[in-house]
Formats: C-alpha cells, sequence, structure tokens
C-alpha cells in the first residue's frame, strides 16, 4: 500500500469563493462524502434541479474577502445555508448532528478533484424525472 496519495489529499488547499468575489475561502483536505441533493430546499436555494455539497472539518475552512456570508435557518435550530449578501451565491451548510461545514462544491475555484465526485443523491423521490439520478457508490451509508 502506497499512502502517498492520501498525505497529498489532506495536505491540499483549495480555494474558493462568490460570483462577486467578497467572500473568499479555502479548504484544506479530503472532501467528506460528496454528495449532489435533490430536496425542495436545495432547488429552491440553488435555483436549479440539484445543489452539489461536500463536507469539510470546520477547522479546515477559512472564511476570507471583504464581506460576511449571510446565513438563513432552513430548519430552525436544526440547520442553516449561507451565501453572499451582494451575489447571492451559495456557500455552506451547517446541520445538526454532522460534524463536518457543508460546502456548496461549485463556489469552488476548481471543481475537477476526484473526491468531490458525489458518491450519492439526496432526496431522489425530489429529483426532476428528466436527469438521470447521480450512482449510488459509497461503500458505506454515513448520516445525513
Ligand atoms: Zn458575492
Ligand atoms: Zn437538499
Amino acid at each position: 500500500m502506497n499512502a502517498t496519495p492520501d498525505i497529498v489529499a489532506a495536505a491540499q488547499e483549495r480555494s474558493g469563493g462568490c460570483l462577486c468575489g467578497k467572500i473568499r475561502f479555502t479548504v484544506k483536505g479530503e472532501a467528506v462524502y460528496p454528495h449532489t441533493c435533490s430536496c425542495s430546499h436545495c432547488k429552491k436555494l440553488g435555483g436549479g434541479p440539484m445543489m452539489w455539497w461536500a463536507g469539510f472539518a470546520p477547522e479546515n475552512v477559512t472564511w476570507t474577502g471583504e464581506s460576511e456570508q449571510l446565513w438563513f435557518e432552513t430548519f430552525k435550530g436544526e440547520a442553516k445555508r449561507s451565501f453572499c449578501p451582494n451575489c447571492g451565491t451559495r456557500l455552506a451548510a451547517i446541520d445538526n448532528g454532522v460534524p463536518e461545514l457543508g460546502i456548496v462544491v461549485t463556489a469552488l475555484d476548481d471543481t475537477s478533484g476526484a473526491d468531490l465526485v458525489p458518491v450519492n443523491q439526496s432526496f431522489r423521490d425530489d429529483a426532476v424525472h428528466w436527469l438521470p439520478q447521480v450512482p449510488d457508490t459509497q461503500k458505506k451509508s454515513p448520516v445525513g
């Protein structure tokens, strides 16, 4: 076994930000449970048939840029989603019981990482019928 790719993945730092550039951030390490979600909230918030999420340890996410993101509680006291108050770009998610901070993958500057490829799609029953669904390729069932 060669551990080098894991070490590289753990050390990698990626940048991201909103469309107007007032909010910027960096994430370090490998993405946790990259997935798409076609729930009714994600469709409303994302403005499309699904959103694309990946988790990162909160201590590995650094917010920079000149503005503060705004948070909207999608379920009071349980879940909130953030966006840029200037341009509306969706940025992050905090869910009770989920240790990682959810990052909207499309907010990253480079979305090509192998660890960002969705391993599942949440809320399949709410998905549009005209788009193929993301296959479930996860090895074990995560929560959420
Ligand atoms: Zn913005
Ligand atoms: Zn969703």
